[in-house]
């Protein structure tokens, strides 16, 4: 049975609820200072409405905290928000032997519901959002609570509803895989853990999947020792797999729907997203129910290329470059050609 504590947090919980030997790394990745910086706008502009972008603002991660602010405002059915840092504080005492302490996003006081902001792709947030449930419940003294996941660059928004209960359970789940010991569970977080490149969880089941391949399936591999040819080997042989990935399983899919059972494969089907063009604002713009400003900014960027195609007049200086990156790019040997072979006549 483990005793230190002091690494958890709300936002482990979900990748403790998939791994009980699950470790953040201790610097927050590019992704997650993305993350701060939107939520910084975002609590700014909760504060302090109709506030201009600040100078050194990324006009994107301007855009996508103006979003969340909207959805946050029409979720609050014209409540107060709290987005300050004292104000969203939450502990929750009784779980481990010290208060488990965290800051929401947004605090809805009025309609009992609060929200988390995320960037990226969706993920559950299921036990992180259930301890600031839990808080929440303590401190307002109510029975149930809501959770509002404002997914800025998807611009969608994923509801939580918990009682008392249901959240206790779900934390509790959590600290229970961390509290029980068992052996590491590979999952989707391990590429962030701060295990991963020692874990032997992992490197067996990166052994196992190149098995067959008949690449070095060594469970004691650590990539950072490995040669660098046989590194271009590996990222060559990742691309090749990923490549068929969209393939293999459109084929899975067609033999799940035709009735195969096939273990640790199943199909689930998911609503189209609602959508509307946005040709048809114009006539709301004009009538005055939809604001023109919200709705361009609602639209979004456009590329400089298709501006200067529809309006070459736009000055230059509305052009802005967003920030490059360096990539790596590595040759694939003996790439099939596309060109049919020349035959020679004899
Ligand atoms: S890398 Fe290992 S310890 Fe980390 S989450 Fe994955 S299985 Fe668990």
């Amino acid at each position: 049975m483990r005793t230190d504590n002091s690494f958890i947090r709300p936002s482990i919980l979900d990748k403790l609820a998939e791994c009980g030997h699950y470790r953040s790394e201790p610097d927050a990745g590019p992704a997650a200072e993305r993350g701060t910086r939107i939520d910084v706008l975002f609590r700014s502009l909760i504060a302090t409405s109709g506030m201009p972008m600040p100078d050194d603002a990324d006009p994107e991660e301007w855009e996508n905290a103006q979003w969340a602010v909207r959805r946050a405002r029409e979720l609050s059915d014209g409540s107060p928000i709290d987005a300050t840092e004292d104000g969203c504080a939450v502990e929750v005492a009784g779980l481990l032997p010290r208060l488990i302490t965290g800051t929401m996003d947004a605090l809805c006081a009025g309609q009992l519901w609060s929200a988390d902001l995320k960037s990226g792709q969706a993920r559950s947030y299921e036990a992180q959002q259930a301890l600031y449930a839990m808080g929440c419940m303590d401190r307002f003294f109510c029975d149930e609570w809501t959770v509002f996941i404002l997914y800025c660059d998807l611009r969608s928004v994923h509801t939580y509803r918990y009682t008392y209960e249901s959240a206790a359970e779900v934390v509790n789940n959590a600290l229970s895989r961390w509290r029980g010991g068992e052996q590491p569970r590979v999952n989707d977080y391990c590429g962030w853990c701060a295990n991963r490149l020692t874990c032997e969880a992992r490197r067996e089941s990166l052994g196992h999947w190149l098995a067959p391949t008949g690449l070095d399936a060594d469970p004691g591999l650590v990539l950072a020792n490995v040669a660098s040819p046989k590194l271009v080997a590996f990222v060559n042989l990742y691309r090749a797999m990923e490549s068929f990935d969209y393939e293999a399983r459109e084929i899975l899919k067609a033999r799940r729907l035709a009735g195969e059972e096939i273990p640790g494969v199943k199909t689930i089907a998911k609503r189209g997203t609602r959508r509307v063009d946005a040709v048809h604002l114009i006539d709301p713009i004009q009538a005055g129910t939809v604001d023109l400003g919200e709705a361009l900014l609602a639209i979004g960027q456009l590329t400089e290329s298709k501006v200067r195609k529809l309006w070459p007049a736009v000055p230059d200086d509305l052009i802005f470059e967003a920030p490059g990156r360096v990539e790596l790019h590595v040759s694939q040997p003996n790439k099939p050609t596309t060109k049919p072979k020349q035959l020679t006549k004899h």
